[in-house]
């Protein structure tokens, strides 16, 4: 423990003994001096100038689409509005969802962002008439809140709700669009609102008055930024302060119930006792990326090694393959270790941009690749798989299986992640370089050119790839004065077949090739220190260094103890993750093994998806047969695409774990009466195809497989009907009930009977010789005396109160 302690120690202490570290304030070319901060240093995204096939077209959609677009939307949707009526131009409600105002600096953010990358005069104006409808939204003491503002302002009603009112989310969200603002501008008018408002909240929350930590994580971010931009410590302070209020019973609320907001909240217990990741997965993710600026920013160790316990926890246990995090719809968080669940898979877009965020940090206090290596793995897939191509279509959650029911959508109630991806975007660019001292760091691949300012010299680098498609790096360094540095080239993680840091995943076959590193055509002999090619020479302009990094084609196997991805195979290739999805594929993919030995082959296709490259194999079409057994049917050729690029051709199933044992394949089903019979039902709610597919369920409450139910019909007579062009001898029925009491609607029901149509056509009641039983977790079989017909109709009389529904029927 002494020995971590001390380890921990010598994280800061570049900085301590080099003195005070000074952060450029960029609009006033004023020095603002910061007695330390992270050991590395970002370059910041505006010193990075992109031109790259992969990333030139986001950047671009981003600033032409999806701000403009996020923008309209917040005019449509009264957002707008609420700070035009609490500044008085307009009357009326608050319009919307309580802390919608976040959504709104989260844009503003992001367009500041895109000005200084591309100064429009449009954008900059639009956003100055903001400031100004915001400035006069702002009471007088500072406070700044729509919601308690509009109609008219509520004074009574502030803070009486911090753990789900949001004020203090919204404005850390204020703060951090005033910096972006402010360093773009050189105009101080916004960040004075923010800082207004920041010295409201010290003065409100501090101890001996109000201790209440934010109900939902973000303040203590845009308060450290707001330090940083100011040098005032106070800001600093309150963040700390924040950060440890969590966990403790204090003055919270007017009422002074003093109560915690528990695990959802990360407010179980101190943030430094904390060391799994709970809860809600954006609060928590903001959480600690909190805590790593503040730990930064004041040395402190325990915040350091709660997170890195917290982190080992993630990425052991609770990481996506497409780096998403986020089990559960439920509680929109983490589930327990090992529950990574694909088709009801979280991992909320927010969630991915949080991760990445709380990655980078942990990156510049640690200077270890690993944590680039994850924020690699989630930019390319479950973040890059929140927006559509065109900029103006949203996923919030990111499954990694669907069965036709996910879309992306223009909008949401609460559009939180729309929002997140306007912003996050123009902000890539900034992950690609870092410096330390004398030496520089090369995390990401991306075509373009930056100039770092280091200590003692200005160094220019110029990549050129095909990334993420080809593993070819060439880096020409053009450094201002010749001089011995270091320059540490991120050797990514899958390149050294190790797709995570951890045992999660593992590639099933370790790669046999290596990647190489030249320097002026010359080869080095590869060692990397924390996961970098440390390149420590004298450089001189011209010098160039040709990366290869071997791109074969990965077969990626889940822990056997992530119980969905059992006898399951992911594909990845570089950094990017495949899915199978049903347009390439003749509309199914869940029916399809992907042998261990299957050639594979990868093909550029440059007209489809604006240009993707696709994985090619043989696959086996397995088909379940009359008695039960799943077997290989026949042989078909399937087509993968990068995961961040599915759900752009309409609804249909995806999987980005396809099988590779038959009995982890969804079968096509046995020619069964069931199956062949055409069906129909008074009321459809899920899917009706869903009780003759022959899957079925681990108990009456499992949704994963789906079921029909009537849901929300209560207490009505339902009935499904089955019939067929010729007669057949029937004598039995069963039916496995849907259930999910607890959780939602559907108990099982009063009374259900089998009728048969007779030569007539009339239904008439079988002569059934065994009960009906409404049991749960079963079949539910009634025999009867056999009857010849050509229709079978089963009647279902509801619970008065309830719903009920249908797992599964088997006529025999
Ligand atoms: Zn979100």
């Amino acid at each position: 423990m002494a020995h971590q302690k001390q380890m921990l120690a010598s994280i800061f202490i570049a900085v301590v003994t080099s003195g005070l570290c000074t952060v450029l304030c960029l609009a006033e070319g004023k020095k603002v001096e910061l007695r330390r901060d992270y050991n590395v240093k970002p370059v910041p995204f505006n010193k990075v100038r992109v031109e790259d096939n992969f990333w030139t077209p986001r950047l671009d959609t981003n600033r032409k689409v999806t701000i403009p677009y996020a923008f309209s939307k917040c005019e449509e949707t009264g957002r707008i509005r609420n700070f035009e009526k609490a500044a008085c131009l307009m009357e009326g409600k608050h319009e919307g969802i309580h802390f919608d105002d976040s959504d709104v600096y989260k844009i503003m953010e992001g367009a500041a962002y895109s000005l200084q990358v591309h100064p429009e005069t449009m954008m900059r104006l639009y956003l100055d008439k903001l400031v100004t409808i915001m400035d006069a939204a702002q009471w007088d003491d500072g406070y700044l809140f729509t919601f308690y503002s509009v109609p008219e302002k509520q004074p009574e009603k502030l803070w009486t709700n911090i753990q789900w009112i949001h004020e203090q989310y919204c404005v850390g969200h204020m703060y951090e669009a005033a910096v972006a603002h402010y360093q773009v501008t050189a105009d101080k008018s916004f960040l004075n609102i923010a800082m207004e408002n920041a010295d409201l909240i010290c003065n409100t929350f501090s101890p001996g008055k109000r201790t209440d930590p934010p109900g939902h994580q973000e303040i203590e971010i845009g308060l450290c930024k707001l330090y940083r931009v100011t040098g005032d410590e106070k800001y600093l302070d309150q963040a700390k302060f924040f950060l440890d209020q969590r966990g403790r019973k204090g003055n919270r609320g007017p009422k002074g119930n003093g109560g915690l907001y528990g695990e959802y909240s990360q407010d179980h217990k101190p943030v430094t006792e904390q060391t799994r990741a709970v809860g809600h997965s954006v609060r928590a993710a903001y959480l600690y990326t909190g805590m790593a600026d503040v730990a930064a920013l004041m040395g402190d160790m325990e915040y350091v090694e709660a997170i890195d316990t917290i982190w080992k926890d993630v990425v052991d246990t609770k990481l996506y393959i497409t780096g998403g995090i986020g089990a559960a719809g439920g509680h929109e968080g983490f589930g327990s270790p090992y529950e990574l669940p694909n088709m009801t898979a979280y991992c909320e877009t927010c969630a991915s941009i949080a991760n990445i965020l709380w990655n980078h940090r942990m990156f510049l206090m640690h200077n270890d690749a690993k944590y680039i290596d994850v924020l690699e793995r989630v930019l390319y897939n479950a973040a890059l798989s929140g927006i559509s191509m065109k900029g103006d279509r949203f996923f919030y959650p990111n499954p990694l299986q669907s069965i036709g029911q996910h879309a992306r959508s223009p909008w949401f109630g609460c559009a939180c992640c729309p929002s997140n991806v306007a912003r996050f975007i123009p902000s890539v660019p900034g992950y690609t370089y870092a410096y330390k001292n004398n030496d520089v760091y090369v995390n990401l691949f991306i075509s373009g050119d930056v100039t770092i300012e280091t200590q003692n010299n200005k160094v220019k680098l110029t990549q050129k790839t095909q990334y993420p498609w080809k593993g070819t790096v060439n880096i020409s360094v053009e450094p201002e004065k010749s001089d011995t540095f270091a320059i540490y080239v991120r050797i990514p993680g899958w390149a050294q077949n190790q797709p995570v840091p951890s045992d999660l995943y593992k590639f099933h076959q370790a790669g046999h090739e290596e990647a190489t590193l030249k320097v002026n055509g010359k080869r080095l002999s590869l060692s990397t220190q924390n996961g970098f090619a440390c390149i420590d020479r004298k450089w001189q302009k011209g010098d160039t260094i040709e990366m290869d990094l071997p791109m074969p084609i990965r077969r990626v196997i889940a822990h056997p103890n992530v119980k969905a991805d059992r006898d399951k195979v992911a594909i990845q290739r570089g950094p990017i993750v495949f899915c199978l999805e049903w347009p390439d594929n003749d509309g199914k993919v869940l029916n399809l093994v992907i042998r261990d030995d299957a050639k594979l082959r990868t093909e550029y296709r440059p007209d489809l998806l604006n240009g993707v490259m696709v994985v090619i194999g043989e696959a086996q079409v397995v088909k379940r047969t009359n008695n039960g057994d799943i077997v290989p049917d026949r042989d078909k050729q399937f087509i993968a695409i990068p995961y961040y690029a599915w759900a752009h051709r309409g609804r249909g199933e995806m999987t980005v774990w396809p099988a590779r044992r038959p009995e982890a394949a969804q079968p096509e089903p046995a020619d069964t009466l069931t199956y062949r019979s055409k069906t129909t039902a008074s009321f459809v709610h899920v899917s009706l195809n869903a009780i003759k597919d022959q899957i079925l369920p681990d108990s009456s409450s499992d949704s994963s497989a789906l079921q029909l139910d009537f849901w929300p019909h209560k207490g009505t007579t339902e009935w499904i009907q089955f019939e067929w062009g010729q007669e057949h001898e029937i004598s039995s029925v069963k039916v496995y009930w849907f259930d999910d009491t607890g959780r939602g609607q559907c108990h099982v029901p009063k009374s259900w009977k089998v009728l048969y149509r007779d030569a007539e056509g009339n239904f008439k009641p079988v002569n059934n010789d065994s009960p009906y039983l409404t049991e749960k977790d079963t079949f539910n079989k009634v025999s009867f005396k056999p009857v010849k017909t050509d229709g079978v109709k089963i009647e279902i009389i509801l619970q008065d109160e309830w719903s009920a529904g249908v797992q599964e029927v088997i006529i025999e």
